[in-house]
C-alpha cells in the first residue's frame, strides 16, 4: 500500500534526520522532494500545494528552528499535517437512528460497491447486528446475483430483487421487509455507471430522498487516481454524503486518492478496502495511515488484527507451555506457522511494519515466505503424531517417506528439522533464563 510514496519520503526523512542544523534553504529542498513524492503518488495538485504551504510555514516557525532536533521536528510537522489532511481521527458508522438504519452505497461501476457492501455487512454481523443486503442495480442483473452469492457465502440475508422492477419500487419493498422482520441495518447497493451521467445521479438522488439513509457512503477506487477525486467531488455535490470508502488500496496504485479525497469532499474516509476478500475492509485511522506513509508502521492496527484473527487461547497455550518448561514440539511449531498464516501471511504483516523492518524484508520475497510456510506445514502433516512430538525419532528411511508424502526433497525435511531444533533451543533458553539469556544465546 502506497509503497512508492513511503519509499520516496523515506529518503527525505533520512536526510532531515541527518541535519544537525536546518536552514530555510534545506527545509525548502526537503519540501520540494515531498511535493514531488506526493504528486507522483497522484495526490491532487491543490491538495499538495495547500499541504506544502502549511508544512513550510510551520517548519520555518519557532517550534522547529528552536528545537534541539530540528530534523525530527520537521518530520513531526509532516506527520501531523498528513494526519490532519486525512481527517485527524477515525470516524465510525453512525447507527444511532431508529432501526432499520439504512446505509446507501454510491459510486461508479467497478469501484467496489457490491464487494464493499458484503464486507460491511460482515463487519456489522460481527457486531451482532441483523443485516439485510439489497441491490437496486437492475441494469446489470449479474450485479444482483453477485450480491446474493456474496450474502449466501457470508450467511447474511439478501433481498430478492426483481430486475424487472424500478429501483424505487425495490426500495419500497426492501424497507417493508426490513421493518416487518426487524432488521437493524439495511445496506442498499445501487447501480453505477462507467462515468458520471445525469440519469444515474437522478436515480440515486431519488433513492436517497425515499430511503432517507443515515449513512450515504461513496465508494471510490484508489487506482483511479485523480479521476477518483473528481468523481468524489461530483457525487458530493449531488448527494449529502456522510463518508467515503476508498477501495483497492492494496493494489500497486499510487494511492493518492486516499490523501486527497477528504480535503476535496470534506467528508471523512470511514473505511479502506485492502483486499478482494470479504475480510479486506479496515476502519480508516488518519493518524495510523500517516504513520504507514512515513514508514513508521501501523503497529496498532497490527495488534488489533492479531487480536481479531489469532486464536488467543491457542497462542496462550503455546506461551504457557514455553513458560512451564515443557518440551516445544513440532505440533507447537506448526501451530505458530498457522497463526502467522491466519494473520494474512507475511505480505500483509510487513505492510504494517515500520519501514526499517519492512525495508529489510523487501529483500525477502514475502510470497516465497508464505509458500515455504505452507510447504513446511505439508511436511509436518506427513509425519505421524508420535514423530511430531519426538522428532529425534525420525530416521533416514522415514525422512525419505515424509519427503515423498509431502512432495519435497529430503534436504527440505532436514532443513525443517534443523530449523525446528534451533527454535526449540531458543524456546528452552527462554523458559529457563528469560530474555537476557536468550539475547546472550543469540549473540553467541
Ligand atoms: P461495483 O461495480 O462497484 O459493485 O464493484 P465490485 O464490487 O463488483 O468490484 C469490482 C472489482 O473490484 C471486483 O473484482 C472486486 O473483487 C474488486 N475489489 C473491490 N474492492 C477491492 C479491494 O479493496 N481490493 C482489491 N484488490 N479488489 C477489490
Amino acid at each position: 500500500m502506497l509503497e512508492n510514496l513511503t519509499g520516496r519520503l523515506q529518503g527525505v526523512i533520512k536526510n532531515l534526520r541527518g541535519q544537525a542544523r536546518l536552514t530555510e534553504e534545506n527545509i525548502a529542498d526537503a519540501m520540494r522532494e515531498v511535493r514531488m513524492a506526493l504528486l507522483e503518488a497522484d495526490v491532487a495538485l491543490p491538495v499538495v500545494k495547500d499541504f506544502i504551504a502549511r508544512v513550510k510555514e510551520r517548519a520555518n516557525g519557532r517550534e522547529v528552528l528552536q528545537s534541539l532536533t530540528p530534523g525530527q521536528a520537521v518530520i513531526e510537522v509532516v506527520n501531523q499535517e498528513l494526519t490532519a489532511l486525512m481527517g485527524q481521527a477515525n470516524v465510525g458508522l453512525n447507527l444511532a437512528a431508529v432501526p432499520p438504519v439504512v446505509i446507501l452505497m454510491a459510486g461508479l461501476q467497478g469501484a467496489g460497491k457490491t464487494t464493499t457492501s458484503g464486507k460491511l455487512a460482515k463487519l456489522l454481523k460481527e457486531q451482532k447486528k441483523k443485516v439485510l443486503l439489497a441491490s437496486a442495480d437492475v441494469y446489470r442483473p449479474a450485479a444482483i446475483t453477485q450480491l446474493q452469492t456474496l450474502a449466501k457465502q457470508l450467511e447474511i440475508d439478501c433481498f430478492d430483487s426483481n430486475p424487472q422492477q424500478k429501483p424505487l419500487d425495490i426500495a419500497a419493498q426492501v424497507m417493508d421487509q426490513a421493518k416487518k422482520s426487524y432488521y437493524d441495518v439495511v445496506i442498499f447497493d445501487t447501480a453505477g455507471r462507467l462515468a458520471i451521467d445525469e440519469a444515474m445521479m437522478a436515480e440515486i438522488k431519488a433513492l436517497h430522498a425515499y430511503l432517507q439513509p443515515t449513512e450515504t457512503l461513496f465508494v471510490v477506487d484508489a487506482m483511479q487516481g485523480q479521476d477518483a477525486v473528481n468523481t468524489a467531488k461530483a457525487f458530493g455535490e449531488t448527494l449529502p454524503l456522510t463518508g467515503v470508502i476508498v477501495t483497492k488500496l492494496d493494489g500497486d496504485a499510487r494511492g493518492g486518492a486516499a490523501l486527497s479525497v477528504r480535503h476535496v469532499t470534506g467528508k471523512p474516509i470511514k473505511f479502506i478496502g485492502v483486499s478482494e476478500k470479504v475480510d479486506g475492509l479496515e476502519p480508516f485511522h488518519p493518524d495510523r495511515m500517516a504513520g504507514r506513509i512515513l514508514g513508521m508502521g501501523d503497529v496498532l492496527s497490527l495488534i488489533e488484527e492479531a487480536h481479531k484473527k489469532v486464536d488467543m487461547a491457542e497462542a496462550q497455550k503455546v506461551a504457557d507451555k514455553i513458560k512451564s518448561g515443557a518440551k516445544f514440539d513440532l505440533e507447537d511449531f506448526k501451530a505458530q506457522m498457522m497463526q502467522m498464516q491466519k494473520m494474512g501471511g507475511m505480505a500483509s504483516l510487513m505492510d504494517k511494519m515500520p519501514a526499517q523492518i519492512s525495508g529489510m524484508a523487501q529483500k525477502i520475497n514475502t510470497t516465497d515466505v508464505d509458500k515455504s510456510l505452507r510447504r513446511l506445514e505439508g511436511i509436518i502433516n506427513s509425519m505421524t503424531p508420535e514423530e511430531r512430538r519426538k522428532p529425534e525419532l525420525i530416521k533416514a528411511t522415514r525422512k525419505k517417506r515424509i519427503a515423498a508424502g509431502s512432495g519435497v526433497q529430503v534436504q527440505e525435511v532436514n532443513r525443517l528439522l534443523n530449523q525446528f531444533e534451533e527454535t526449540q533451543k531458543m524456546m528452552k533458553m527462554f523458559s529457563k533464563g528469560g530474555m537476557a539469556k536468550l539475547m546472550r544465546g543469540m549473540g553467541g
